[in-house]
């Protein structure tokens, strides 16, 4: 598997070859990645086919596109049979992949499609590095029409949870940047706020964009929807992303997930508010996507507005996110869950 082995050691699959083939691949893998080894053209053909069924370490068994092409999202399926997705979403001036970190996530967020069916395993870094790089190569044959053809903007908030796989995910971030040439700066790691690996994150080299996952201003709901909130409450998040941005100098973003009647108060707004204003940091509202094991429900768009609202009235810097993918299932967790896992 091609994505499996370090960037730089691509020259031990190739020991029957001279050594700047390994360089010729590495070039094919991560600047220019293409669908298949047919199209590395100054490889010759014998290792061409050779390599054939060992270019993706995934079969693609979903691929779906919405909102006029615009979102497209896939579920890959490793041959040990665990599925991961990622989600494309294409703009005039930037494309923006969603990639997952884990095979599901142990963390159990009422909310969420991906904690509520539970944790298969860890992706490797060249799992995670392979999603940006197919969706490179879906881009570069043209598969979204009027965007840039090439990813630019990589966030960590499919399936998982990033910082519980720590040192995968760093390395996943070091062939983005190092080897694939991407700026750390369109990079977004999202986590619900595992504390230590935020306080890590604050120490590499690399200033990649940190969001944090809140979803509820005090001690008692949060625990309710993120049970990690129990072993990590708010104070410490709040620390930990306050040393984030001393650190890094990087603006934090603040994730909250609109919930019909539990965290869409103007009680929750202006707590809410209280800490994006000591952080400094933006908030995005996002409108659940509804998950199969609970009755929770959007809030309704009134409600959106008028919580974006309360939040500006305190002088705080909001976006309510759009809800792209929809009608595909495209919210975290969710084509999974379709598909029967
Ligand atoms: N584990 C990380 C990253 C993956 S989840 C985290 O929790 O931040 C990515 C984002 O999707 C998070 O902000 C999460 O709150 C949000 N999310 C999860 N389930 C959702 C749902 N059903 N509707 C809307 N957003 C959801
Ligand atoms: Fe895991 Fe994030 Fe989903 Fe929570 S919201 S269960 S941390 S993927």
């Amino acid at each position: 598997m091609l994505y499996l082995t370090d960037p730089d050691e691509l020259g031990s699959l190739l020991t029957d070859h001279p050594r700047f083939r390994a360089d010729q691949l590495r070039e094919w893998l991560y600047r220019h990645p293409v669908l298949t080894t047919d199209e590395m053209t100054n490889l010759p053909a014998e290792m061409r086919t050779g390599l054939a069924d060992r270019l993706w370490p995934f079969t693609v068994e979903v691929d779906r596109s919405t909102d006029r092409g615009l979102t497209r999202k896939w579920l890959f399926r490793a041959p040990d049979g665990v599925a991961y997705e990622a989600v494309l979403m294409g703009y005039p001036r930037r494309t923006t992949l969603c990639v997952s970190s884990q095979a599901g996530c142990a963390l159990g967020c009422t909310f969420c499609a991906t904690g509520q069916f539970g944790f298969d395993r860890h992706l490797e870094a060249g799992e995670i590095v392979a999603q940006v790089a197919y969706a490179n190569a879906v881009l570069r044959a043209g598969g979204m029409e009027g965007v840039p053809a090439r990813v630019t903007n990589v966030v960590f908030m499919g399936m998982g949870e990033p910082l519980a796989n720590y040192d995968r995910v760093r390395e996943a971030i070091r062939r983005l940047v190092e080897v694939m040439g991407m700026s750390a700066r369109s990079i977004t790691v999202s986590t619900v706020g595992v504390v230590p690996g935020m306080r890590r994150l604050a120490t590499e080299p690399w200033a990649v964009n940190l969001a944090v996952s809140l979803h509820a201003a005090d001690d008692g709901l949060r625990s309710r929807l993120v049970p990690l909130n129990r072993r990590y409450p708010l104070a410490e998040v709040e620390e930990a992303a306050e040393a984030f941005f001393q650190a890094k100098r990087r603006r934090i973003s603040i994730e909250w997930t609109l919930i019909d009647g539990v965290n869409d108060t103007e009680d929750q707004a202006l707590g809410l508010a209280r800490i994006a204003l000591r952080l400094r940091a933006h908030v995005n509202l996002i409108p659940l996507n509804p998950t199969p094991l609970t009755d929770d429900r959007p809030s309704p768009s009134r409600q959106v507005t008028r919580f974006a609202e309360w939040l500006r009235d305190e002088g705080v810097n909001v976006t309510v996110r759009d809800t792209r993918g929809r009608g595909i299932d495209a919210a975290c967790g969710q084509l999974r869950v379709r598909t029967g896992r």
